[in-house]
Formats: structure tokens, sequence, C-alpha cells
């Protein structure tokens, strides 16, 4: 379903919300910057600006943003790197936290990273470690708080392989250590994806394996994300997920195929294109607009269920301004 963030849908909360953020902004004008475009936090570089961010620099930061935004029940979403996320050109009618402590600690086979380390930086300091096993994500843009609760992948590995264990603030200000069945990982999909939790950190597991041969392999993936990405236009990656293998333990079939064959390379709204070389990939050709982003992803959608008969699942996330009453209190509007 396509629904729009950008009407004011509910204006008295929305203003109840943007007094209580003005109030927290003068109190406390050290932690929340005004005025900050989301365009300038996501990949997409779409969206207008939150009513507060807050960079998260470690966890006492973070302990202190969910709990400024729980007293003053002002809706509150984290993010990393921003590369999976369309966000609202109205902004957030609450407070953005970006992930912004990259600490690192390398132990024989075992890293301890925090949550906001960029996911391509820590594949280049493990192998500098001479450690192996996460080379797969070589060139996947965002952070590692953002790949663990999206469990990204690529080149048939992904993230949740590798997870030991992970430091989780919750909701309620407790700080949890979980293993990795607290995230139930499936493709693209975690149990953090659903919650208000925040990952603080994690312990991952790699080993000491060909160094050469995952260098080589490190090479392969940066050069084939160049030959098949956009080098020079803001996206978030693939739209859709891809689609269950025809048969049990097969390879999932790609979305993109199912794309390209209906014609999507040429679709266009606004200032939002598919890109020319991946029928997957929306790109911001300018000035794209959220709103033609949305309608752009489903008229992508439309195109598949009219022709195949199956409706494709968003990946990519949207941030709405404010959350829609089915679903108080959480803002991500795009449930696929
Ligand atoms: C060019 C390009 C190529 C890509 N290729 C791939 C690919 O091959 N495979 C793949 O899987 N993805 C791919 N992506 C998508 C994206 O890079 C990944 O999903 C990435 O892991 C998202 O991380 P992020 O830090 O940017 O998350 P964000 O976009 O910032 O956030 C995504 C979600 O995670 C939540 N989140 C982020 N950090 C935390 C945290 N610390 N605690 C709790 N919640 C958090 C946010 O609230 C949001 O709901 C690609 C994107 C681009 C732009």
């Amino acid at each position: 379903m396509h629904r729009t963030g950008s009407q004011d849908n509910r204006p008295a909360e929305a203003e109840r919300i943007t007094r209580a953020a003005a109030e927290l902004r003068r109190s406390h004008p050290d932690r929340f910057l005004p005025g900050v475009p989301l365009s300038t936090l996501t990949a997409l570089r779409i969206g207008g600006p939150a009513l507060g961010l807050a960079w998260l620099r470690n966890s006492d930061d973070a302990k202190r943003f969910l709990e400024f935004a729980r007293v003053a029940a002002i809706p509150a979403v984290c993010l990393g790197g921003g590369s999976n996320v369309l966000a609202d050109d109205r902004g957030f009618c609450g407070l953005v936290g970006v992930m912004a402590d990259d600490g690192l600690e390398i132990r024989g086979d075992t890293v301890r990273v925090a949550a906001g380390m960029p996911l391509d930086r820590l594949v280049v300091e493990s192998l500098q470690a001479g450690l192996t096993g996460l080379e797969f994500a070589s060139g996947i843009p965002g952070s590692l708080g953002g790949a663990l609760v999206g469990n990204a992948g690529c080149y048939g590995h992904e993230i949740g392989e590798f997870l030991r264990e992970a430091t989780v603030l919750r909701d309620d200000g407790r700080i949890d250590t979980v293993g990795p069945e607290a995230f139930g990982f499936a493709y693209r999909q975690t149990a953090f994806k659903e919650s208000r939790d925040l990952i603080l950190g994690a312990v991952l597991s790699l080993q000491r394996g060909d160094l050469a041969a995952s260098l080589a392999e490190r090479v392969d993936h940066l050069a084939s994300r160049r030959a098949k990405h956009p080098v020079d236009l803001p996206c978030a990656g693939s739209w859709f997920k891809n689609l269950p293998p025809a048969e049990p333990g097969g390879r999932r079939q790609p979305a993109g195929a199912l794309l390209e064959a209906v014609g999507a390379k040429r679709m266009r709204i606004g200032d939002a294109g598919v890109f020319a070389g991946h029928a997957n990939i929306i790109v911001n050709l300018g000035h794209a607009r959220s709103d033609d982003v949305l309608a752009l992803a489903a008229q992508m959608r439309a195109a598949v269920l009219d022709r195949y008969g199956v409706r494709l699942e968003a990946e990519v996330r949207h941030l709405s301004w404010l959350a829609e009453p089915p679903w108080p209190g959480d803002p991500w509007a795009f449930r696929g």
C-alpha cells in the first residue's frame, strides 16, 4: 500500500510534539540541533528536518536520548548511515539520533565494535588484522548497527552469520547483552526492525583464513558494485526484496528481473527515476520529492503485480512525518 506522509493526519498531536521538542531544545541546546535536513543524513538525499537531531557518540548519549524522548512523549528514531531509508519531505515530527560511536577492539578472532562503525570500514579493519569473513560486505554503505537491524547481505552471506552477541539499549533504558537468537535473523529481517530498542554495539566472530583470497574477493565485489550500482546518483540500494526461491534450498529470485521485464527502467515520476543499469534501484535525479519516490515505487509494484500476480515487498524503509493512527508511535510507514 502506498501512503504518503506529507499531510498532517493528526494536527493536534503534531502541535503537541512540536511544542514539547521546542521545550527540550531550549532546556538542552547542547544535545538537540534544530533544522538539520534529513536529506543530509540519508543516501537518497531527500527529507526535511527532524524537530531535534542528536549525535549519539556513546551509550550514555543514547541512553539520555531515549530517556528525553520517553519523558516528553516525543517519537524518536535512530539512524546509522541513512542508506536504507526514505525520509519524508516534511521531515520527522520527532527526534532523530544518529549513531556516531565507531569504537573498535580486535582480540584474537573476536571483534568488538560499536554500532556507528561504517560497515565497509569494519571490513577493511578486520582484513588488516588478518581476519576474514566479512569481505562479502565490501562496499555496502551504512553502519554496522543498520546492517544488523536489516541483516544486510549479498553474495550468499549475511551479517547475522557472524554475530556472537550484541549490546542493546531497551526502550525503557535497560542495557542488555543478547545473542543472535534475539534477532531472529532472516532475509533482510530481524526482530529489531519492529522494536524501538537501539543496537549499541556487537561482538563478531571472524576467522584467520586465506587473506589473499579474501582481499581478491573484496576487489571483485567493489568492482562489481561500481559496475552495477549508480556511482554518481543518490539511491538507497535495492528498493524491493528479492523473491523466495522457486524450490527449497534454491537461490532467491531477483525482483530486478521482474521489474526489468515490465519496463521499470523507463519509469520516472518527477525527479525520481529507475536506474538505467538496475531495474530495482530508484535514483534521485536531482530534486526528487519523497512523494515522487513513493508514487514511483507504487507504480513499479503495481506493474509486477499486474503482470505476474506477485506482490513485491519494500526493503527500503519510509520514515513518515508522523506515525499514522493504525500504528501509533511507529513512524516507519512502509510495511512492505
Ligand atoms: C548503493 C547501495 C548499495 C546497497 N547494497 C546493499 C547490499 O548489497 N545488501 C544489503 O543488505 N543492503 C544494501 N544496501 C542497503 C543499506 O546499505 C543497508 O541496508 C545498510 O545495512 C543500512 O545501514 P544504515 O546504517 O545506513 O541504516 P539506516 O538506513 O540508517 O537505518 C536502517 C534501519 O535501521 C535502523 N537502525 C540503524 N542503526 C540502528 C541502531 N544502531 N539501532 C537500532 N536501529 C538502527 C533505522 O532506525 C532504520 O530502521 C545498499 C544501499 C545503497 C545505497
